[in-house]
């Protein structure tokens, strides 16, 4: 086995060999050498419970044998071969997929990230109908591809400068000045009047139903119902993004469920391979004749990711992922509300669903609430939990754990987060025993 060298000499070599736009989250980051479920551990053995997941992903737990068994397996078997031949693992898949898909999406495309899932949805969208234009939200995320990064709605991520300008953004269903349904109500009249301007130029609107990078924005639930007959009476179709929603987080297999719409094409990543590059795109059979250009991905339905992927909708209906993610969703949340009671002018508002929750928090100015938000963040790492931070101002915490997480590890999580905004708001220093 390679020897493990220290985080400093990780931290030195990225700092020399990586681009230098490479992200932090933490002041001092742990160097991560090992994973168990809900739990990772640094090269000193220290043990950190994941409320992160890495960004909703592990969603079955770190290397849970019950899915690494079968993606070893099939290592062994065949590793790849092009979609020219016959394998079975993709069509299992693909089969799969179809039994969890709502209404008549049925057919699937697999490729290899959440971008190129978008990506292709979209492409999908202009060949199906012939128009070039897309809408989409205000703080919402898609990707780092040309095209998905100019529906993105988050000005952190548009870091092109060439960006399709055939993309009209509506206001997001959320305003903390307004209730949510006036806030719904104002976006769907900002989607109203792109629609009469220039529907019949519009593909698609692409949406997150839950945004995550956005700062977990879950909408009025009549809010995609309305959206999509909009859009319907226009012919413009509705893409869900469901990259980081998808497969139980929310309580439900896909969020879109929530709001009772089958939106015509829906794009999966992260928890499908549960850590194994794996995305896709599904559509219904009318749609899907659309893309009728050659579109051959090499990596996409690879033996390995898709035996992979299997396992992981084997664990989630045997474990019953969504229930769990939704009961265990709303235990995290009342702990989150009364510390909210606790709190009030400092956790500004908790929001989400299942467990993909959000606490925004307020100290001030923008700065100040980013740097809380760090502080935050980087106390409950040395306390031992891992979590994460989104929203436009980068002051929401994100709560996104694997969906294998127990009542005990939420509890840990709320007495840590208890401890840390005390510490801080006393203004105290970290006490040397965290
Ligand atoms: N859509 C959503 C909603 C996402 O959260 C992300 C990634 N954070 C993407 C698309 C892009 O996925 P990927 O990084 O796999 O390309």
């Amino acid at each position: 086995e390679k020897e493990i060298i220290g985080r400093e000499a990780v931290a030195a070599k990225r700092k020399q060999y990586f681009y230098p736009c490479t992200q932090h989250f933490y002041r001092n980051s742990p160097q991560l050498v090992r994973g168990s479920m809900q739990h990772v551990y640094d090269e000193n053995g220290k043990k950190y419970t994941d409320f992160f997941a890495g960004v909703s992903v592990v969603a079955c737990g770190h290397c849970n044998p019950a899915i690494t068994e079968r993606t070893i397996h099939q290592l062994q078997q065949l590793q790849h071969t092009t979609t020219i031949y016959l394998t079975q693992p993709n069509v299992d898949l693909a089969e799969r997929l179809e039994k969890v898909l709502p209404g008549e999406l049925r057919r699937t495309f697999f490729v290899n990230s959440g971008s190129e899932a978008n990506e292709g949805a979209m492409l999908l969208a202009r060949l199906h109908t012939g128009r070039k234009g897309f809408i989409a939200l205000e703080s919402g995320l898609h990707g780092r591809t040309n095209l998905t990064m100019s529906v993105t709605g988050l000005s952190m991520w548009r870091t092109d400068k060439y960006l399709d300008e055939d993309v009209t953004f509506i206001r997001r269903p959320y305003d903390p000045e307004l209730t949510p349904a006036q806030a719904a109500e104002r976006s769907l009249e900002d989607l109203k009047k792109v629609l009469e301007e220039k529907g019949d130029t519009i593909a698609a609107m692409i949406a997150e139903p839950i945004q995550g990078n956005g700062g977990m924005i879950l909408p009025e639930l009549s809010y995609f119902r309305s959206v999509k007959t909009l859009l319907d009476q226009y012919g413009v179709l509705l893409i869900a993004d469901e990259i980081q929603t998808g497969f139980g987080r929310t309580g439900a297999m896909f969020a879109m469920e929530h709001f009772g719409v089958v939106p015509d094409i829906i794009t999966m990543a992260k928890a499908l391979g549960n850590g194994v590059p794996v995305a896709a795109f599904a559509t219904n059979d009318d749609i899907a004749r659309s893309l009728n250009t050659p579109s051959a991905s090499t990596f996409g339905g690879n033996p390995v990711s898709a035996a992979t992927a299997l396992a992981v909708l084997d664990y989630i209906e045997a474990e019953r992922l969504p229930e769990r993610a939704e009961r265990l969703g709303a235990k995290l949340r009342e702990g989150l509300l009364d510390l909210q009671r606790s709190y009030p002018g400092t956790i500004a508002d908790v929001r989400g669903a299942g467990l993909m929750l959000g606490a925004e928090l307020r100290a001030g100015g923008a700065a100040e609430n980013a740097a809380l938000t760090d502080e935050v963040l980087e106390e409950m790492k040395d306390r031992g939990y891992l979590i994460g931070k989104n929203g436009v101002g980068r002051n929401v915490l994100a709560f996104q754990p694997p969906l294998v997480i127990t009542e005990e590890d939420i509890g840990g999580l709320l007495q840590a987060l208890a401890g840390t905004l005390a510490r801080i708001l006393a203004g105290a220093a970290p006490s040397a025993d965290v």
